[in-house]
């Protein structure tokens, strides 16, 4: 679908301009990043990679996008709170997989003491892109669903005045006027705020859980400084500071040094290099604290690939949302055909039909944080390499999707302005809070689109292959 600005995208010196204009507005808007040399300094920093232009969305797919995210939230809620189903999903990849099962053995261990958390609190984002069937209609495909530490809902607030002004320049200012404002960091910290008071402690904080590498951390300071304004104070620490300061009282309140903790924001520990022994030791402290997590280890594992897979056999989604016909369909719809490799026929024939077309499909660990995901020849190889064995059911198997590119120049820092075939990726934020059984706060909070060149099969932002784009809508 042409975008409004197709005339322009030749014209070299004009993108020139728009190019130097675009990153001195992102740097004034706060479209920023610590740099890899300087990562937990802010002497230096730099702008975030983003696109020159917005990129066109189907006005339509982005409406189904934002309407089945209440149905997700609702979804993950569930699951989170079915250890039946949890236990039966992830049965197969625990065995195999040591990160998974290291959670799941927590998972387990806080159940068996009874959960001293009563307030509850999910902040997701689901991701799409969009997939051209024959006849070049596209359609709404979910990629996967990020159920902990789902990122650049604060950075992405601020591409929308940039690519305004960069559309401005370029003469195009009835376009400009209609980018759609955007705010997901505020609707995080809604869900953050009503969570800590249903906590029901004034003085208590909200306590981000962060990386030791913090290069990202202006995205996390833009919820933070939403829950400043609302006067709840906040505080930035690591696994290794919850080991050394954090401590539980006989109600299992959590405290770190002496400081009660209402919530436990988790921007870190969704991959095995999060953790040594300490930091596990921390997160199972966290876990079976009182606090608010978010999320709470369940969630986390509802948001692992080998779930998402498993939702999509006939009859599970029903099972699990009993009741809500309509919004099983919605979510139905946006799904990908997904694959088990468990051991046994079923498994077998998979293996061997992804073997014989390799193009077709993606090859899922159970990773997230991008680049993990194998493609083309390399995923034929692996696969015919652990076709017989276990192994193969550390993966799934996904049906590869293929958008329309389009025309983009992507910025970076220290790169030279050059034109891209590019495609993007949609994710919708939800928010919701539920206390004991009841949902209080079920939300869809803002949209970021990513966008990619398409020799990159895989990645996201932070792992420096996608970059921040605005969606014009069309
Ligand atoms: P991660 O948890 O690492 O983010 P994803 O499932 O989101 O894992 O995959 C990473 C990237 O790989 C996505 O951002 C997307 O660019 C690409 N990708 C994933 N699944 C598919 C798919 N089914 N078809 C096409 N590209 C995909
Ligand atoms: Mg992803």
């Amino acid at each position: 679908m042409a975008a409004p600005w197709e005339d322009v995208l030749c014209n070299e010196p004009a993108l020139r301009e728009a190019a130097s204009v675009a990153v001195d507005a992102a740097l004034l808007e706060g479209v920023l990043m610590r740099t890899e040399g300087e990562p937990n300094a802010s002497d230096v920093v730099n702008y975030a990679p983003f696109t020159l232009l917005p990129s066109t969305v189907p006005s339509a797919l982005f409406e189904q996008a934002y309407a089945v995210q209440q149905d997700f939230n609702l979804l993950v809620d569930a699951i989170s709170q079915n250890k039946e189903f949890l236990e039966h999903t992830l049965a197969s990849t625990v065995k195999v997989d040591d990160f998974t099962a290291r959670l799941f053995r927590i998972y387990t261990q806080v159940l068996e003491e009874g959960l001293a958390q009563s307030v509850f609190l999910g902040i997701n984002r689901s991701d799409y892109m969009f997939d051209c069937g024959v006849d070049g209609t596209p359609a709404l495909k979910q990629i996967e669903i990020n159920t902990i530490a789902a990122s650049f809902g604060g950075l992405t607030s601020r591409t929308v005045a940039v690519h305004g002004q960069v559309l401005k320049v370029l003469g195009k200012s009835k376009e400009a006027s209609h980018l759609l404002p955007n705010n997901p960091s505020k609707g995080l910290a809604l869900g953050i705020v009503k969570a800590w008071e249903l906590y029901g402690s004034q003085s208590a904080v909200v306590m981000f859980l962060v990386e030791e590498v913090q290069r990202n951390i202006f995205d996390q300071r833009c919820v933070e400084n939403e829950l400043w304004n609302r006067n709840i104070r906040v505080i930035r620490k690591r696994f290794r500071d919850v080991f050394e300061e954090g401590s539980l009282d006989d109600a299992r309140r959590l405290y770190m040094d002496g400081q009660e903790v209402a919530v436990v924001y988790y921007r870190e520990g969704y991959v095995p290099k999060n953790y040594d022994q300490q930091n596990w030791e921390a997160r199972l402290l966290l876990e079976r604290s009182r606090a608010v997590k978010c999320p709470d280890i369940a969630t986390q594992l509802a948001g692992t690939k080998k779930v998402q897979q498993e939702l999509s056999r006939p009859g599970t989604l029903e099972r699990l949302l009993p009741g809500h016909a309509e919004a099983v369909a919605r979510i139905r719809a946006t799904f990908a055909g997904l694959y088990s490799l468990d051991m046994g026929e079923e498994g077998d024939k998979i293996a061997a039909m992804a073997i014989a077309d390799p193009d077709r499909f993606v090859l899922k660990p159970q990773r997230e944080g991008g680049g993990n995901n194998l493609y083309g020849e390399e995923l034929r190889q692996v696969l015919e390499k652990i076709r017989d064995s276990p192994e193969r059911t550390s993966y799934i198997l996904m049906d590869k999707i293929k958008p329309q590119p389009a025309i983009n120049y992507l910025l970076r820092a220290y790169s030279p302005l050059q034109v891209s075939e590019c495609v993007s990726e949609l994710g919708i934020f939800g928010v919701y809070v539920r206390q004991g059984k009841e949902m209080v706060m079920n939300r869809a909070a803002g949209h970021l689109l990513r966008t990619k060149a398409i020799e990159h099969a895989d990645g996201g932002v932070a792992a420096g292959v996608a970059v921040l784009d605005t969606p014009y809508l069309v």
